[in-house]
């Protein structure tokens, strides 16, 4: 719906070509909705997948607010019975309760959350919400009927990794009614670190400059790179460490009676796909012909 996003994470994956400009202009796809309402009228395929909204930048970022695009795209693709999961960073998507709770067996709302500690996340991703403001949406979307996840992604080694960071990510998630939960490690890229780098130094502002270079460091022996970074690399985190985060973090989601996973939509008959491998263009949706 939208490119760029105001919600300004610093560990964005949506932001391949880097440029400030895409945190601070924000270009709506004005025409989305006629060009899905039109697509799925000419579709063909018997292919029953659900629709994943928001996989590349925030459908419910402030600009939401202004355009209702993704508001209106919901609408259609609940007129033509086509499932869709969301998601979001935002508590914007509550004044959408009402319209997503009557497709409640049809959609599944995720919301990524990172940490609970305000000092790191006004930091890290300064334009998102803070997690008990999110906390406070998903109970009254769960509290309604409404399936609802966490993503814990990404968890960024030696900032947001600790257990008791996620354990408490994982309680306010049970006391809102949480049903699923997942997570993955942050990966990294030549943008990517650099803003990484930028972030150490805010964290650090009150530190020892040696322990900002000692996080650099560390980065360096847990991705196994050296600077400067490739553009052509897209580093996972070290196996051992990836394992044993993703380890303590699923005991701790079935320590607390939750689904360690996202439940999977059941299409309607005629639906839209998802992009597979050997897909031809025919069966992918797109809005790139935006205006
Ligand atoms: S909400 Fe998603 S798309 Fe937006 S800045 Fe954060 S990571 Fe990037």
């Amino acid at each position: 719906m939208y490119q760029g996003c105001q919600h300004r994470c610093g560990y964005c994956y949506a932001t391949y070509e880097w440029s400030p400009a895409f945190y601070d202009k924000i270009y709506s796809k004005s025409n989305a909705p006629e060009i899905l309402e039109s697509q799925l009228n000419s579709w063909k395929s018997k292919v029953i997948e659900p629709v994943m909204i928001s996989s590349a930048t925030d459908a419910y970022q402030p600009a939401e607010l202004k355009f209702e695009l993704t508001r209106k795209c919901v609408r259609i693709l609940q007129k033509y019975h086509i499932p869709y999961y969301v998601f979001t960073k935002s508590t914007l998507i509550s004044r959408d309760i009402e319209l997503h709770q009557q497709y409640k067996d049809n959609c599944f709302l995720v919301w990524s959350i990172t940490t609970c500690n305000e000092n790191i996340r006004r930091i890290v991703e300064p334009g998102t919400p803070p997690a008990s403001a999110m906390f406070k949406v998903i109970k009254r979307f769960s509290d309604a009927g409404i399936r609802c996840a966490v993503n814990i992604d990404p968890i960024i080694p030696l900032i947001t990794d600790s257990i008791n960071d996620i354990d408490l990510i994982l309680d306010n998630c049970l006391n809102s009614g949480v049903g699923y939960i997942l997570g993955a490690t942050l990966r990294l890229r030549a943008d990517i670190w650099e803003r990484m780098k930028s972030i150490f130094k805010m964290l650090n502002k009150e530190e020892e400059e040696e322990e900002e270079e000692a996080r650099i460091e560390e980065y360096k022996r847990l991705y196994h790179f050296n600077e400067p970074l490739s553009h052509i690399y897209n580093l996972a985190v070290d196996n051992g460490y990836s394992n044993t985060i993703l380890k303590n973090l699923k005991e701790g989601v079935i320590k607390r009676n939750m689904n360690f996973d996202f439940p999977y939509l059941i299409g309607s008959r005629r639906s839209i796909g998802i992009r597979k491998s050997n897909d031809d263009d025919s069966k992918q949706l797109s809005l790139m012909k935006f205006i």
